[in-house]
């Protein structure tokens, strides 16, 4: 009498996944594959991926074309390819939304900022460059594909909203890839794709406060989740924190809000919206995301308080 044995499933279905040191930060990839090998391969393919949109949108990379654009465009209108233009123009549309709270052109300002090094723009450089932030500085041509800054000293820094387009680019690398349950996550902005088979995703906000600890965990499938906090990348002088945040309206560190985090469809629009939260504070931010149906947020004050937009439900700890 022989036993046969017929798996449904190959033996080696399982969970597979990495992280790496990417676009200033560290992109992680983990997702569910019948066959490990080839879920591995996927999983370099989204690295892959981050790693060209880090070549074409970083401006620590003096060859990146946004570089280009920041040395040329208030001499002459400069093409920046399809794909860029598309998010500076997305950027422009949050601009508008928040009234200026995110604002690509902060960069005149934060280019000063060194926070590895200690390096703040002293009071007189602050009041000159903050006069350069002004998203309408910037005038694109959708036709010739072009970017211009209306002004010499213009600098535009996509940082506040480049992360969530990785996440979604690499989001769209698993589905085309047949992957059905997944995490793409870069610095503080994830996209999950599916469930964690069966269960949803728990995504934790971290506490600002307490390295390592989480302040409170959401459950969550389908969705994209950002948060901005004054913890990434800061230095302290006296009392002072100076982050990485700026509210464009002072050319300074936004105060008054500790982390925010938003949450909806899309990673490009939450890791927008949640810079802009952060530098609009409590009030302000949260009556934005009362006016976007899909999106929800959740606030850390100063004082270490939870605020939760409207449409949520407190999560259960
Ligand atoms: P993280 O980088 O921690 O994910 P955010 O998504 O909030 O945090 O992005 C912060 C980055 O956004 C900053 O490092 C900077 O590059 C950029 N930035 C800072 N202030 C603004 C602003 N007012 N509008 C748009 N981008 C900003
Ligand atoms: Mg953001």
């Amino acid at each position: 009498m022989v036993a046969l044995f017929v798996f449904s499933i190959p033996a080696y279905a399982e969970w597979v996944g990495d992280a790496r040191p990417l676009m200033g930060t560290e992109v992680s990839v983990r997702l569910w594959h019948e066959d490990a090998a080839v879920g591995r391969e996927i999983v370099d393919k989204v690295f892959a991926e981050a790693a060209r949109i880090d070549r074409l949108m970083s401006t620590y990379k003096e060859d990146s074309r946004i570089s280009e654009i920041n040395r040329n465009a208030a001499a002459e209108p400069v093409v920046a390819g399809d794909e860029l233009f598309q998010l500076i123009r997305r950027s422009q549309d949050i601009s508008v939304l928040t009234r200026g709270a995110f604002d690509i052109t902060y960069d005149s300002v934060g280019q000063h900022y060194d926070f590895r090094n200690r390096q703040r723009p002293d009071e007189a450089t602050v009041a000159a460059e903050r006069e350069l932030i002004d998203f309408r500085f910037v005038e694109l041509d959708q036709a010739a594909g072009t970017v211009a800054f209306r002004e010499e000293g213009v600098r535009i820094n996509l940082g506040g909203i480049a992360k969530g387009y990785v996440v979604e680019r690499g989001v769209s690398i698993l589905r085309m890839n047949g992957v059905r349950h997944g995490i793409v996550t870069a610095g503080g902005d994830s996209r999950l794709l599916g469930d964690r088979r069966g269960q949803p995703w728990m995504v934790g906000i971290r506490d600002p406060r307490v390295d390592g600890e989480v302040a409170i965990s959401v459950p969550l499938e389908d969705e994209a989740i950002s948060t901005s906090g004054d913890y990434e990348r800061y230095f302290e002088e006296g009392d002072t924190r100076y982050h990485h945040i700026i509210k464009p309206s002072t050319g300074k560190p936004a105060g008054g809000v500790h982390s925010a985090t938003v949450f909806g469809p899309d990673a490009v629009i939450t890791d927008a919206l949640s810079t802009s939260v952060f530098v609009l504070g409590v009030d302000q931010g949260l009556r934005l995301i009362a006016t976007l149906p899909d999106y929800e947020s959740i606030v850390i004050d100063a004082e270490g308080r939870i605020f939760y937009s409207d449409g949520l439900q407190s999560p259960s700890p």
